[in-house]
């Protein structure tokens, strides 16, 4: 197997974009992958502020690299969910931390614990529930700090693989709701900042090798709470066709993409957004559900 570039040994192949690359090539096609989408979606001007949401994984750690090098003004919050039994939390923020240090880059650990004195375990377990709230948390935070901050946009690393799968299983659905709101860029409106998704157009396999290329280093504990990868079912199906027809997600993807306005036209009016009354926050009731959560005693 040949780098398409150089012809020297190939470290792995891509068949969604017929070709093999060599580490250094590699590198050179993931940045400008990453450029073009960017592009595309319009989801950044040159030397704008970025909030990158980052878990510890490869894809938002990822994300934080790739913005950096193409000269965005990187920040990243993590939040430290105090998820500990196996250590995966502490062993997240640990990563998070070294990477953005190594960097240069500024980081703020947004703990849980420290804050609120509870823990998305203490808080799961009393409603049995771990991955909504969690998801809740996470979504809370994030829009919150990227807004306080004034910041551009708000990046998170969510892959090809994660937007086709999702997309799969809301049109089994016809969830019109999700449909209109799946797109790579999303712009900022009544409270809540620009929302995009760099890596919308690169699979798990190609980021992957990029990490490893980039060296990386990632969380290698797994979520007590994590049961089963989300959409997997969807997931696999998309696989085999790909694996037949490689490029299929990506112009599934792509497809949804410019016909996604049907989804928003003659939809259900989406509920009225006013400020939440205890943070300010957006949200459809009088307190928003996280001041509610972990905000009361
Ligand atoms: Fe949170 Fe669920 Fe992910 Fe664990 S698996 S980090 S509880 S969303
Ligand atoms: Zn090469
Ligand atoms: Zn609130």
């Amino acid at each position: 197997m040949k780098c398409k570039v150089c012809r020297g040994p190939a470290l792995a192949g891509f068949p969604a974009h017929n070709a093999n690359f060599c580490a250094e090539h590699l590198d050179q096609f993931f940045l400008r992958q990453v450029e073009k989408t960017i592009r595309r979606y319009q989801m950044l001007q040159p030397g704008e502020r970025v909030l990158v949401a980052v878990s510890g994984g490869k894809d938002s750690l990822t994300v934080a690299d790739v913005l950096d090098r193409l000269g965005y003004a990187v920040r990243g919050v993590h939040v430290d969910l105090g998820i500990d039994d196996n250590g995966f939390s502490s062993e997240s923020t640990a990563l998070c931390r070294e990477f953005f240090t190594a960097r240069g880059l500024p980081l703020e650990i947004y703990s849980l614990k420290e804050r609120f004195g509870r823990s998305i375990k203490d808080v799961g377990r009393r409603f049995n529930r771990f991955c909504s709230i969690c998801g809740m948390t996470k979504r809370h935070v994030m829009n919150a700090r990227a807004v306080e901050q004034g910041l551009d946009a708000l990046a998170t690393g969510h892959n090809l693989d994660d937007l086709s799968a999702a997309l799969f299983a809301n049109l089994m659905r016809w969830d019109r709701r999700y449909l209109a709101k799946g797109l790579p860029s999303l712009p900022p409106e009544g409270g809540f900042c620009r929302k995009i998704k760099p890596l919308a157009l690169l699979s798990e396999k190609e980021i992957a090798t990029y990490a490893a290329v980039r060296d990386i280093r990632m969380v290698t504990a797994t979520c007590p709470y994590s049961r089963e990868a989300k959409f997997k079912r969807y997931k696999e199906l998309l696989a085999a066709v790909e694996h037949q027809s490689p490029g299929t997600k990506r112009s599934f993807y792509e497809g949804y993409v410019k016909t996604a306005s049907v989804f928003q036209v003659g939809g259900q009016a989406a509920p009225a957004l006013g400020p939440c009354a205890v943070c300010g926050m957006p949200t459809t009731v009088e307190v928003c559900t996280f001041c509610k959560l972990w905000r009361s005693t």
